[in-house]
């Protein structure tokens, strides 16, 4: 992933979509980072394993985890989730944020010039 970029595929691609319906182009800053449901840092999740007769813990890619407890997911039980899914619902909410506020910006969360100020 190239952080802070907006990764906009081919020009031709887009051309050829734009046929047939609207497209958007949303910056996928962070998008993968953090949580759609409380928008908190998701950490990749982790997993007990035996390893060479030894209990380790271990990351699993393509699974994300929320470890907020005040996060709704949290309280649900709902903690871990597929990191494609979860990116592409952020994208849609970072999209339609752009799309509907009046500044045409990203949610704080989402956008690179807004975040670091939440950062500090
Ligand atoms: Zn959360």
């Amino acid at each position: 992933m190239i952080k802070g970029h907006a990764r906009r595929g081919g020009k031709k691609m887009r051309k050829e979509r734009q046929k047939n319906c609207i497209v958007g182009i949303t910056d996928e800053y962070r998008t993968s980072k953090v949580c759609i449901y409380c928008f908190q840092d998701v950490r990749m999740a982790r997993s007990r394993r035996m390893i060479k007769g030894k209990s380790k813990m271990v990351r699993v890619h393509g699974a994300l985890e929320c470890i907020n407890p005040a996060c709704p997911s949290f309280k649900e039980g709902y903690t871990i989730k597929a990191r494609d899914p979860h990116a592409a619902a952020a994208i849609a909410i970072a999209g339609a944020c752009v799309l509907l506020s009046t500044l045409h910006k990203a949610l704080p969360p989402f956008s690179p010039d807004q975040s670091e100020e939440l950062q500090r």
